[in-house]
């Protein structure tokens, strides 16, 4: 970039947010910036060491502190924020990297870093991963032992911390409050935001009066992270903590390396052993609805020889914790969990997420299969999907009342249309959070993966369709308009004299199975809604241009249902250059170090990270830079021990 280009870009960025007066009482002005004066009357005395010194001092040390050579979405946006001093919203995935964006400035800023978030069993480890990057970091909470708590206590007023964490309760406290007072906070980033919204899945009521702690840190930058999309929680967060409305960065919902299946749950527990079979040594969770559920499946696979342990409320703290740990630390393979388990636990090489129950809404299920694969590489989520389940949640939305009821009703038909889909998972997924997904196939899901990826020309049938429910006054659901297609003689065609209809009968040529799988086509491409309490149908605008002849459909008509996966590990790009062996030796490596000092395997190095190696065979130190997640730091720790064991290998 040109000087000009530099001093155009700080122009921007003054008449858009003011921000050099902010940069400069963070300590920006150590970087040959001009006054807000000269910049704005274009004498710029900028050289290329402004704002892109900065970024490149970022990159640098996502390279040399984690060994990462790139940024994920956002990651720099985000970063650029806060270090030019401007409050912002980020809202991305689970695993989309929120972590770094708070991280990387903590390490370049002046002054300490805040971080507030409600997950202790994160912020240890997180702190136990940046200590171990080299980073001066500490926690504070009710949790730590009290020698602990004064030491960080003393390192926070000795100015000797880069990042502090802390829980909502414990920032509250007036001892804290008084600790702080006289600590230049830089950065205050709250983790976790969504806390802060009633509306959002996990409300907590303290995390209501962090505006006020925020008011009285005015010289604070204020970034608030959060992996909840929904545009209502968004508002929230952003009035509550007074953000400016534009100062938003979100990425897209997309998990590219999730493999999504939805499979019928006729033999649960067998295709749970195939599935666990299938990743004989990887690490994978199993959701269960209930306690009771989560006891009965673990004691089957536990029988048949898999290494299983259970997790829910219901257990004695000290096991579910122990549990929890062994998980963690790979000494256990599979956990067995209620929707309980998972908050804030970063293990990154999780391969599979099984959901043996239907999950409650498309947000708890998107967040529980986002625990999969959060190394980037691929992994495996599994919906057992049946539609006695359905029966049952239907049963208990029953029970609700009011508002209640209704919101229960459009999360279940959410969750349906996800479950139900003939059309890439991804596009009733991705919509729910509002993201339109524009590609046709994603090539990661069962529908995008099975065989027949040719679309057929459907526009008959759905013309059919539509019309009938136009016919019939768009007062029914689509079992009634299926029978009147299919000249059905059932009690209820004739009582509503349908039977006397043009439609009557018209559609005898498809199944029963057949019409349900174009109707559920319907319902997706928007040609046709369904009232979610009583299951009505209406023809919508887009849908008059079908019956009008103006809009072809396509769509797929019957599909056999397992075949395809099959068919796609015969094709499969088997990862051919990674030596297995190596690979399995590199993690025992990796689990004696961890053992060793006490922290869990992935804060070493990532399964990813061992997979290059066992993959590049890198046998220098050199070599060693170039491997994704490697970096000087983490070089310096354990280059040689794992150079040792591939030289090894390579002899
Ligand atoms: P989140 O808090 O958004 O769920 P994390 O901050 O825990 O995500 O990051 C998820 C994983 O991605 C971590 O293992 C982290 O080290 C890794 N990661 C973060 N940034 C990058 C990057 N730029 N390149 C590669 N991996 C990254
Ligand atoms: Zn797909």
């Amino acid at each position: 970039m040109s000087s000009e280009e530099v001093a155009f870009l700080c122009r921007y960025l003054v008449t858009s947010g003011n921000i050099v007066g902010r940069i400069e009482m963070i300590g920006w002005s150590r970087y040959t910036l001009a006054t807000t004066a000269d910049v704005m009357e274009g004498k710029e005395h900028i050289h290329d060491n402004g704002i892109l010194a900065m970024i490149e001092r970022a990159r640098g040390i996502l390279k040399s502190v984690y060994g990462y050579d790139a940024f994920l979405p956002l990651q720099q946006e985000v970063i650029e924020s806060v270090l030019g001093g401007r409050d912002c919203l980020a809202v991305m995935p689970t695993g989309g990297g929120k972590s770094l964006c708070y991280q990387i400035p903590a390490m370049m800023l002046e002054g300490l870093t805040l971080v507030v978030s409600p997950l202790i069993a994160l912020m240890r480890d997180q702190v136990t991963q940046l200590t171990q990057h080299g980073v001066p970091a500490a926690v504070l909470n009710s949790s730590i032992p009290p020698e602990t708590y004064r030491r960080n206590v003393d390192s926070i007023q000795q100015g000797k911390l880069d990042l502090l964490y802390v829980s909502p309760e414990t920032l509250l406290k007036p001892q804290m409050q008084a600790l702080l007072a006289p600590v230049p906070v830089s950065c205050l980033a709250i983790d976790e935001a969504h806390c802060i919204s009633e509306w959002g899945h996990d409300f907590r009521p303290e995390y209501r009066q962090l505006a006020e702690v925020r008011s009285q840190m005015p010289q604070a930058v204020c970034v608030a992270l959060t992996a909840t999309a929904t545009q209502r929680v968004r508002n929230d967060i952003k009035r509550s903590l007074g953000l400016e409305d534009s100062n938003e960065f979100v990425a897209s919902f997309n998990r590219k390396n999730l493999l999504i299946r939805v499979v019928p749950k006729d033999k649960p527990l067998q295709v749970t052993m195939d599935l666990l079979r299938r990743y004989p040594n990887d690490p994978g969770i199993i959701y269960c609805a209930t306690r009771s559920h989560v006891d009965e499946l673990c004691a089957e696979l536990g029988s048949r020889g898999f290494s299983v342990a259970p997790y829910h409320a219901g257990l004695p703290d000290g096991e579910r914790d122990r549990n929890q740990d062994r998980f963690v630390r790979d000494q256990v393979q599979v956990i067995v969990a209620t929707i309980a388990f998972g908050m804030g636990i970063d293990k990154s090489n999780v391969r599979f997420v099984l959901h043996h129950d239907l999950p409650r809404n498309i947000e708890s299920y998107y967040q529980e299969i986002g625990r999969a694969g959060r190394d980037g590489m691929e992994a495996e989520c599994v919906l057992l999907f049946s539609y006695g389940d359905v029966h049952k949640v239907r049963h208990l939305i029953a029970q609700k009342e009011g508002m209640e009821q209704r919101a229960a009703n459009l999360q279940l038909a959410a969750m349906l249309s996800f479950a139900e889909s003939e059309v890439c998972r991804r596009i009733p997924l991705l919509g729910y959070f509002g993201e339109t997904f524009s590609e046709a196939h994603c090539s990661m899901c069962d529908n995008c993966l099975a065989g027949n990826l040719e679309l057929s020309d459907i526009t008959i049938p759905a013309q059919k369709f539509l019309s009938c429910v136009k016919r019939t006054g768009e007062g029914f659901g689509i079992r009634h308009i299926i029978e009147v297609l299919r000249g059905s003689r059932a009690q209820k065609v004739l009582r509503f004299r349908h039977d006397k209809l043009s439609t009557y009968g018209i559609g005898r040529d498809l199944s029963q199975k057949q019409w349900r799988q174009v109707a559920r086509q319907l319902l997706h491409k928007g040609f046709m809604v369904q009232d979610p309490e009583v299951g009505f149908l209406t023809v919508t605008a887009q849908g008059w241009n079908v019956l009008r002849g103006m809009e072809t459909v396509f769509g797929r008509l019957d599909i056999d249902d397992e075949s395809e996966i099959e068919a796609r590990e015969n094709t499969q790009d088997q990862p051919s250059a990674l030596h297995k062996e190596l690979f399995e030796e590199l993690r025992n490596v990796r689990r004696e170090l961890a053992d060793a000092s006490n922290v869990p395997p992935y804060v070493i190095l990532s399964d990813k990270t061992l997979a290059e190696m066992a993959t590049h065979l890198p046998r220098t130190r050199e070599a060693m830079l170039h491997i994704h997640g490697v970096g000087s730091i983490k070089l310096d720790q354990y280059g040689s021990v794992f150079l040792e064991c591939i030289n090894e290998y390579c002899r």
